[in-house]
């Protein structure tokens, strides 16, 4: 099956956000498709998460006697409104420093904030002493985003604030015409004990001391969809696993990981570490992808990792026709959580798509001609791996290690 098919097929689930079934829909199918690989160790590794959904958000301009819907997406763990949604006028705040005057008598109100703004101490400040009554975040060039900061600390850290995102252009409109009277309606369920699972396998080779990782994460936003992010990258998981399979290695074992709950906190990659820790850390170098596949994009690959991790991948890139920039730093996808256990990881992306967490991320955006490329790719720098003369010395270097393992604690949610 090729690439694009796997992608179409995970599409047709349907939403797939972790702990809501459509998840463990896309793990079954992604556990069939290594199963019919005649993959090794073939699993489902459950853990327990929280997850977030949402089955309405609406926003309404009220101006003049007349009521226009502005396309907007709640923000990850927003609240629901109460019945009839939160009806009031709108304070624009261009800055965390705007002065308190705007910020005065913000209770029956809807903030409207850039979302520059999102990790302001400032703002979160505000939110405490004026006690908004929403707030809407605006966006670059999106039309309607989940937002994925902010909204975590005033919800799950401190206030329970509906919020959503707009779209810069339509944020403009209201400040340029002006607006009597928003009406925001969220209807949204945040679960606390739940479930996802994340699938493994491995495309086994005698007598390997050592493993190289592939991974991507399947699970979604609460929309269907997300074919750039990440149906496609999975997909192209599946069929690198496809081609490898139809090789014979010599030094390496190459384990397949499919991540769920990637979206909310990287659940999935928190529990993957801690189940895996011995074969992950017998392993010389992890390969992620996540938002690949578009028409138009650039390859790109970001390592966490040394010059010569660097310098391998780029080879090997060359050596497949595979067009691709590179660079290095630290990143936090699922794959610094793997970093973080001293393995090298590179991040391959096709990027960067503006429909990415949006209503627009469809199957229509994809193609099926990068995906195979991207699967090429993958296959070929795991046979180069293999074909090297002794096991690469690549290395994280301390203060990075360091850096990785104190953010990542950071983020779980106390
Ligand atoms: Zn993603």
């Amino acid at each position: 099956m090729t690439a694009y098919e796997h992608m179409t097929n995970m599409c047709a689930i349907g939403k797939r956000n972790a702990g809501f079934g459509g998840d463990l829909k896309a793990a079954a199918y992604i556990e069939k498709a290594f199963n019919d690989l005649r993959l090794k160790q073939v699993r489902r590794q459950r853990f327990a998460c929280y997850g977030w959904d949402f089955t309405d958000c609406k926003l309404a301009v009220h101006h003049n006697g007349q009521k226009k819907i502005i396309p907007s997406l709640p923000c990850y763990h927003s609240p629901s409104t109460p019945a009839g949604g939160v009806h009031g006028e709108y304070v624009y705040l261009d800055s965390p420093d705007a002065p308190e005057a705007a910020w005065k008598k913000t209770e029956a109100k809807i903030l409207i904030i850039n979302q520059e703004f999102l990790e302001s101490a400032a703002l979160y400040d505000k939110f405490d002493r004026y006690k908004p009554a929403a707030v809407l975040y605006v966006c670059a060039s999106r039309s309607g985003v989940f937002v994925g900061t902010m909204d975590r600390h005033i919800v799950r850290g401190r206030r329970a604030l509906p919020a959503a995102g707009i779209e810069y252009a339509d944020a403009a409109a209201i400040a340029a015409e002006g607006a009597d009277a928003l009406n925001l309606i969220i209807d949204a369920a945040f679960i606390e004990n739940t479930y996802s699972e994340n699938v493994l396998a491995r495309v086994e080779t005698p007598g390997a001391k050592k493993n190289i990782i592939l991974g991507a994460h399947f699970d979604t936003i609460p929309l269907p969809h997300c074919a750039t992010d990440n149906t496609a990258g999975m997909a192209v998981i599946l069929d690198a696993a496809e081609k490898l399979a139809g090789c014979t290695l010599k030094n390496y074992n190459v384990d397949l990981i499919a991540f769920s709950a990637e979206e909310i906190d990287r659940q999935g990659a928190a529990d993957y570490i801690v189940k895996n820790a011995e074969a992950i850390k017998n392993s010389v170098l992890m390969i992620y992808i996540d938002g690949c596949g578009v028409h138009i994009g650039r390859n790109h690959i970001r390592v966490i990792g040394d010059e010569k991790t660097e310098k391998f991948l780029q080879d090997a890139a060359d050596n497949t026709g595979y067009p691709v920039s590179t660079s290095r730093g630290v990143s936090y996808l699922d794959h610094g959580y793997v970093a973080s256990m001293g393995v090298p990881a590179a991040y391959l992306f096709r990027g960067h798509l503006n429909d990415w967490h949006t209503v627009n991320d469809v199957p229509e955006n994809v193609s099926a001609k990068q995906l195979d490329a991207m699967s090429d790719y993958l296959a070929n720098a795991v046979l180069a791996l293999d074909g090297l003369d002794a096991y690469p010395n690549w290395k994280i270097d301390p203060a990075t290690l360091d850096k990785l393992n104190k953010d990542i604690a950071s983020f779980r949610i106390k």
